[in-house]
């Protein structure tokens, strides 16, 4: 691909979620590229890749909205590609959440087949700066090409969750969180997220930030209508572009630092093309980086102008507390908590936080929004 085109994140205006809406901004997105079909060749295998982070209705910006994917379908189908649909959610029954999500009946209208990342591949995948292993869903191998339909989203570890981190999906199941033992820090943890993006390796990624979550996402926090689509071959470079329009530091999106650590292209505006959309008129404003900063005492310095200081201020991470009042005691934390310490009880479990590797999984698993962070 052509270095400048390879480069280029196209960023266009999308004011709701109405089909035809949303394909004419994905057609408009295309331009630069002239068109999907310079990633879509007749014939492949095309994987759409959402955030289904858990089984969450559309209107609550925890996943992918429905409509994004059924207008890529149409667009990939007329192409004359074959779309399958798939993601591996933490931990919430999978064709619960297809169902919930809107995926399934995306799946029925536009002749998609909807898989599930069940097996692993065979293959070892080396984490470079960590030591240690990972494994991907079996299913990618059989693909031509995976498109990346991440959706823009705060996340207590890797400050923002878009392009980059919406591959760690395809690690099965469970592995995702077992994974956060052994890569406890933000830093650790964003390295081998970026280890899974270069593994999967998308043709192509978008960014639903149609409406997007600010605050405590990526489970429970607030919707915002932000009226944006993004798109790159380059998930660095996009998620660069999503940090910058979202008042980011590039030291609070670890996955962007990692990028950089390792010499790769588009954590540097200057290596960016900007299509479309200017950074100013994309810019969002006052949006509410939740605990990028990383707790009370990093929040209050986040906006500190040495860098050094930011990057402190992103390490002071808050612990997990379970809020009472929203406790209904499902048991849910208790089972899926990947270092085994929240312990059940009455009338709510127990964290031990002696023992907590501030993974936030717990968080992002409560189906009530009843875990805080302290
Ligand atoms: S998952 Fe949430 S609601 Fe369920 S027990 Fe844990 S804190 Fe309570
Ligand atoms: S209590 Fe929550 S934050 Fe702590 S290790 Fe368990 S899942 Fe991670």
């Amino acid at each position: 691909m052509d270095k400048n085109l390879a480069n280029t994140v196209s960023i266009n205006r999308c004011n709701s979620y109405h089909l035809q809406t949303v394909t004419e901004s994905l057609k408009e997105l295309f331009k630069p590229w002239n068109g999907i079909g310079y990633f879509v060749k007749p014939g492949q295998k095309v994987l759409l890749k959402p955030n289904l982070l858990a089984a969450a209705r559309p209107e609550e910006a925890v996943t992918t909205h429905p409509i994004v994917i059924k207008a890529l379908a149409m667009m990939v189908r007329e192409a004359k590609g074959i779309v399958y649909i798939a993601d591996s959610p933490g931990t919430d029954d999978p064709d619960l959440v297809y169902q919930k999500t809107g995926m399934q009946e995306v799946a029925g209208e536009t002749k998609s087949t909807l898989i599930r990342f069940d097996h692993n591949t065979n293959k070892d995948y080396y984490i470079n700066s960590d030591h240690g292993n990972f494994k991907l869903a079996s299913t990618l191998d059989q693909m031509d090409l995976i498109i990346n339909v991440a959706k823009l989203k705060t996340h207590p570890l890797t400050g923002l969750t878009a392009a980059v981190k919406n591959t760690y999906g395809c690690i099965v199941g469970r592995k995702k969180a077992l994974l956060h033992v052994e890569h406890p820090l933000p830093k650790s943890f964003s390295r081998l997220v970026l280890d899974v993006y270069l593994a999967v390796k998308p043709g192509l990624s978008i960014i639903d930030a149609v409406v997007s979550m600010e605050g405590v996402g990526p489970r429970s926090g607030n919707p915002r209508h932000t009226g944006l689509l993004l798109a790159s071959p380059n998930a660095i470079a996009v998620d660069r572009i999503a940090a910058e329009i979202t008042g980011f530091y590039t030291e609070e999106v670890p996955t962007l630092t990692a990028a950089k650590e390792k010499g790769l292209t588009g954590t540097d505006l200057k290596e960016i093309t900007i299509k479309g959309l200017s950074l100013n008129e994309s810019k969002i404003k006052n949006f509410n980086k939740g605990l990028a900063a990383g707790g009370n005492i990093g929040r209050l310095v986040a906006n500190f102008p040495l860098a050094r200081f930011r990057g402190w201020a992103r390490n002071r991470r808050p612990y997990p507390e379970i809020d009472e009042n929203k406790c209904i005691n499902c048991g849910k934390c208790v089972k899926d908590c990947p270092a085994q310490i929240i312990i059940a009880g009455q009338p709510i479990p127990d964290i031990e936080l002696s023992s907590c590797i501030r993974c936030y999984c717990c968080r992002e698993f409560c189906p009530e929004g009843a875990i805080i962070l302290k």
